[in-house]
């Protein structure tokens, strides 16, 4: 199966979040069943990351966006968990400081964008701007209206600078957020992950997926394309994003950096470095 063929919003068409099944798992029947798969997928992006890094020509940017427990932490925990720290960061977006608010929307966004041989993970992103933003009415229709087209800039801006993005929105049912609040509440090491704003968010349910299905129509291009992923299941979840990232990273020609150096010239350094160190050795053994 293609997931990037399956969960794709296709450019500028309109998406309807209550047609697609969060709990689809597609022909996996089980956690067990697919985890080889994820496995996989999990050593494929670590040597794809390691060619990333190594030719430093481009970079990925991977958006993660979903209403609350939707799972954003876990993605980041259990596909990212496995590759270099060197050369990749995560970034959440939580209510902008002071000085962010002071600048355009999209400052704090391009300032975390990823640099030359790196992976971003945005935690939330840019996109809070046409969605708590929209739906709370912090700033008027007016405003909030035009950054569909600023953010398209911005993304298009930084393809030009060799980095592809990936958007995932995870995709689950009021049910099972319900659930996932009740895990949190049984469980006291997750009481950190209780927030007053779940409950009030919640009401705001529709108006999210109202927003949600504009932004993704809206921005969803081919180069920075949006991807609907059920996540109802945390394993398909996982399955489906490291499938989706490492055939993306397969497209983008990695390869290791030629040497810059003249290995015939390093190897006989290395040669008169390994006589000079016999020879200190064999000094201290006589000394000794
Ligand atoms: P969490 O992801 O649970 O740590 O929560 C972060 C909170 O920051 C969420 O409620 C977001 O909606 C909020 N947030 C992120 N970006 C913005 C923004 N640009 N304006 C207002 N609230 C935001
Ligand atoms: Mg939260």
């Amino acid at each position: 199966m293609d997931y990037r063929e399956r969960f794709l919003v296709e450019p500028g068409r309109k998406v309807r979040l209550e047609k697609i099944d969060p709990s689809y798992t597609g022909k996996h029947d089980s956690h067990e069943k697919a985890a080889p798969a994820i496995q996989k997928h999990l050593a494929r992006l670590r040597k794809l990351q390691y060619l990333l890094y190594a030719d430093a020509d481009q970079s990925l940017l991977v958006v993660l966006q979903a209403l609350d427990a939707a799972g954003k932490d876990g993605v980041i925990r259990h596909i990212f968990s496995g590759i270099n720290p060197q050369g990749t960061s995560v970034y959440g977006f939580k209510q902008p400081s002071k000085v962010e608010s002071d600048h355009d929307f999209l400052w704090r966004a391009h300032q975390r964008a990823p640099g030359k041989g790196e992976i971003a993970i945005f935690n939330r992103s840019h996109y809070e701007d046409v969605l708590v933003v929209r739906v709370h009415e912090l700033v008027p229709r007016s405003v909030w209206s035009k950054r569909y087209d600023l953010i398209n800039d911005f993304e298009k801006m930084l393809m030009h600078n060799r980095t592809r993005i990936l958007k995932f929105y995870l995709h689950i049912s009021p049910q099972e957020q319900l659930a996932r609040f009740e895990q949190r509440l049984e469980d006291p090491s997750r009481h950190w992950k209780i927030s007053e704003s779940d409950y009030s968010e919640r009401e705001l349910w529709p108006k999210y997926i109202a927003a949600y299905e504009d932004a993704m129509e809206l921005t969803s291009t081919k180069r920075a394309p949006w991807y609907v992923i059920p996540a109802n299941h945390n394993w398909f979840r996982d399955l489906a994003i490291s499938e989706i990232i490492c055939d993306t990273m397969d497209e983008m020609g990695l390869k290791l950096p030629p040497t810059r150096v003249d290995l015939k010239d390093i190897r006989q350094k290395y040669h008169a470095a390994v006589r000079a160190q016999a020879n200190v050795r064999g000094k201290s053994r006589k000394h000794g």
